[in-house]
């Protein structure tokens, strides 16, 4: 049978192309979202994965969720926590409340979709979790000081978790893509891309989704068990340490 494996965020930008890959991979895969019916109806129109919304900054609602997941595949044992927002602003600006949406979901979202079925996998002795953070969490981002510190803290999770589930056969992994083409980089101007972001790359262009959904495809697999408490970088040559 299909391992089940469950996307945050997972029917548009970066969380579509993971569903896609990991159901092109042989899962069994259910999509998350918050909130966009439209965009979660198409995809599931156009994919065949089922879509169940829930918002993963509330712990209730991703246990209710899970529970929803698992009564209609199965247990969870591929966990993808992929959602995220920005909420920019400068520092001085910063609203409490802007602070606290995206603290509550990058972050926050991790503890409480990663708390539920964390049991399981112990119980079953498998289970991989891959962290989407960025590269404004390995280096600091002007004007996203709430983005950064809430990816930051997802690499410090994914490395003490790591280390908790290693003697249960569970892998805990992040990536930290660059500046890929969703809807959340394309909102950027144009102008702001062309001349200010892209030349920051070495490669030349901005990432596609595809390409972070490889990443998470062979985290996910039997072939990446001694891979834990890892960053993959995949940010078109952009180097931080
Ligand atoms: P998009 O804005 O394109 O998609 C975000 C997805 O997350 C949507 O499916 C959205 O659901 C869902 N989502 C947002 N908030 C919640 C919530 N509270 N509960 C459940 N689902 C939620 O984002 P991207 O694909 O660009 O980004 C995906 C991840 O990659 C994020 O964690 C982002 O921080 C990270 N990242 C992105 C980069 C980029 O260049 N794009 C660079 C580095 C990191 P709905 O459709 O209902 O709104």
């Amino acid at each position: 049978m299909s391992r089940v494996a469950l996307v945050t965020g997972g029917t548009r930008g970066i969380g579509a192309a993971i569903s896609i890959g990991l159901k092109a991979a042989g899962y069994a895969v259910a999509a998350n979202y918050a909130g966009n019916d439209e965009a979660a109806a198409a995809f599931k129109a156009e994919t065949g994965i089922p879509v169940f919304k829930w918002d993963v900054s509330s712990y209730e609602a991703c246990t209710d969720g899970v529970g929803r997941v698992e009564a209609d595949l199965g247990p969870v044992e591929i966990l993808v926590n992929n959602a995220g927002i920005t909420r920019d602003a400068m520092f001085h600006k910063m609203t409490p409340q802007q602070w606290r949406e995206v603290v509550d979901t990058n972050l926050s979202g991790l503890f409480n979709m990663t708390h539920p079925v964390w049991s399981g996998m112990r119980d079953r002795g498998f289970g991989r979790i891959v962290n989407i953070s960025s590269i404004n969490g390995q280096k600091g981002q002007m004007g996203q000081a709430n983005y950064s510190a809430a990816k930051a803290g997802d690499l410090g999770f994914t490395k003490a978790l790591a280390q908790e589930g290693a003697a249960k056969n569970i892998t805990v992994n992040a990536i930290c893509p660059g500046y890929i083409g969703t809807e959340m980089v394309r909102a950027i101007p144009e102008k702001v891309l062309a001349e200010r972001i892209i030349p920051q790359i070495p490669v030349g262009r901005l990432g596609e989704p595809e390409e972070i959904a490889r990443c998470v495809v062979f985290l996910a697999s039997d072939d990446a068990g001694f891979i834990t408490g890892s960053t993959i970088s995949a940010n078109g040559g952009q180097f931080f340490v």
